[in-house]
């Protein structure tokens, strides 16, 4: 599970882009950390960026396929 420290620096949000299951190997709309909703890793990543393939992790099973859920997104300014 992410963690952090000084939560004066996030803010919570009810964006849609956090609702969205990307499949594994496609283009990371926003910039940031993304959970897969199978096992609950989590990766860091830029705007644009593939996410990780298929084999990037290993599901056991009952956790279903990797599907990468945005979590945490790193406004960038300017
Ligand atoms: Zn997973």
């Amino acid at each position: 599970m992410a963690q952090y420290k000084h939560g004066q620096f996030l803010t919570q949000s009810q964006h849609a882009a956090f609702d969205t299951l990307h499949p594994p190997g496609s283009t990371a709309p926003n910039a940031g950390i993304y959970r897969c909703a199978g096992c609950g890793d989590e990766i860091g990543i830029a705007k644009g960026h593939t996410l990780p393939p298929q084999n990037h992790h290993q599901h056991g099973s009952g956790q279903g396929a990797i599907r990468w859920q945005l979590l945490v997104f790193a406004v960038q300014r300017g």
